[in-house]
């Protein structure tokens, strides 16, 4: 057994591997013979060697591109030596230029339900000995015990004989399997979609979601909206009917069809007159987060609220009278009215300091962020995974899920906001800014970040210009 890793032009070839050894067979594959007649009706491989189509078909360019790689790899001699990133023209192979007549057939098959490698491998002319063959002689024929219906195969048949098998276990990723004499070659391609700026803006009259879509952005393109200026822009108090938002983000197209988005490149929040402006930079490390034009981060230290979409069902009152109680008593922090079980996230990076019953609280857990910030969580109807006194936790983890335990009327959730060991309020406490771009990277951050921004302001006067046409669905 030889396992050569490679690399091609953009795209990772895993395991192009020599399965040897005969006898291998997979349990989960059916035979509907496996008589000796049906093997020793397989040709030997007397079959001219096979060789890719000059032209790549139009539905899969990369695909093609990586098949004729592998038929240069499985023309290769004995020895398979890892590939030097081979560009994947078709005139840089002047071999398959000369022989444009040889263009490979294929034949495709979709599986169905109750379907087996059997079944797909009769109805495209071949038969058990051929499904044995294949995959007693790859080991990465494993990957077809995993076929489900909707799937594709693609098969090259010559004279009765298969020479490649093109699983298409997604739209993005295929396996090849090359016959290379009693053989095959094993490779696995991931395609990339093409990327397509689009961009989306509204105003709201009602509520955040239903301008979102009427804009043309899915839910989640809206919480990631949300998240992006859940910093500066309280979306369950803050929020006015005029407000209104832009943005920008690629679309994932393959083949022609719209298969996904990507992450929101560039937005702009405007809440009661007072504009908030963010662009996705990625570092060096491969972090990607959101900035001010400028380099400041979006991120605060701290997330204002701390479950989403809450409703506040009762301020912070240092005179309230309690509910239960039914006499004056201070309310040190801010309920939020959520159904039991909604998650409760920790407002910013810290450690635990209480996760367990605390009188009236309930169920309830204290983080410590820092020298001088304390936030308070109570009335859980249980813990976060793992929430434990003494564990560190990250902004936006679930440390609970609201409940009603301890002197609650009903299920919400009580949130404290201390800092140097005074009670504030948490909806209106100033919170501190987390790190900005530093200057050193400030050229990197402009180079990579400007061009957005200034395509974004391309497709909103573009958009001006056609007059305001109906905005498109997008997933
Ligand atoms: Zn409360």
């Amino acid at each position: 057994m030889k396992k050569v890793q490679s690399t091609l032009r953009g795209f990772p070839v895993l395991n192009l591997a020599i399965a040897a050894g005969l006898g291998f067979a997979l349990g989960a594959v059916t035979f509907n013979s496996t008589d000796s007649n049906a093997i020793a009706s397989v040709k030997p491989s007397e079959t001219e060697p096979v060789v890719a189509a000059a032209k790549a078909e139009p539905k899969a360019p990369k695909a093609e591109a990586a098949i004729s790689i592998a038929k240069a790899v499985a023309a290769k001699p004995a020895q398979v030596e890892p590939q030097p990133k081979p560009v994947p023209q078709p005139e840089s192979e002047p071999a398959l230029a000369s022989l444009p007549e040889l263009r490979v057939e294929w034949h495709a098959e979709t599986v169905k339900r109750g379907d087996n490698l059997s079944s797909i491998f009769q109805r495209a002319g071949l038969d058990a000995a051929d499904v044995y063959e294949l995959t007693s002689n790859s080991k990465q024929a494993k990957a077809l015990r995993k076929i489900h219906p909707g799937q594709t195969l693609d098969f090259h048949i010559v004279d009765g004989q298969l020479q490649e098998l093109r699983y298409n276990s997604s739209r993005l990723t295929s396996q090849h399997f090359v016959r290379k004499g009693d053989k095959f070659t094993t490779m696995e391609s991931v395609r990339e979609p093409e990327l397509r700026p689009s961009y989306h803006e509204g105003t709201i009259k009602s509520s955040l979601f239903l301008a979102g879509q009427n804009a043309g952005l899915s839910d989640s393109l809206i919480m990631e909206m949300a998240n992006i200026f859940g910093w500066d822009v309280d979306f369950v108090l803050d929020i006015r009917q005029g407000d209104s938002f832009k943005v920008m983000f690629n679309e994932k197209h393959l083949d022609g069809e719209h298969i996904g988005n990507g992450p929101i490149l560039a937005a702009e929040f405007t809440n009661q007159d007072k504009t908030f402006k963010a662009v996705r930079y990625t570092h060096k490390d491969g972090r990607s987060h959101y900035y001010t034009p400028e380099g400041y981060s979006m991120r605060k230290e701290f997330l204002r609220t701390p479950v989403d979409f809450a409703r506040i069902s009762s301020h912070f009152n240092l005179r309230r009278k309690h509910p239960v109680l039914n006499r004056i008593r201070a309310h040190k922090g801010t309920d939020y009215a959520a159904p039991r079980g909604t998650p409760i996230r920790a407002a910013g990076d810290g450690k635990i300091i209480h996760a367990g019953r605390k009188g009236g609280y309930g169920k309830a857990v204290i983080l410590k962020h820092g020298g001088a910030y304390k936030t308070l969580y109570a009335h859980m109807s249980k813990y976060g995974k793992g929430i434990r006194t003494g564990k560190r936790v990250k902004q936006g983890q679930i440390i609970g899920y609201v409940g009603s335990t301890g002197l609650a009327t009903g299920p919400h959730l009580h949130y404290e906001f201390h800092v140097n060991g005074r009670v504030r309020n948490p909806v209106t406490v100033k919170l501190p800014k987390a790190k900005s771009i530093p200057k050193k990277e400030r050229a990197r951050f402009n180079k990579e970040t400007q061009p957005m921004l200034a395509q974004m302001g391309d497709l909103q006067a573009a958009r001006v210009l056609a007059g305001l046409e109906k905005p498109r669905n997008t997933l």
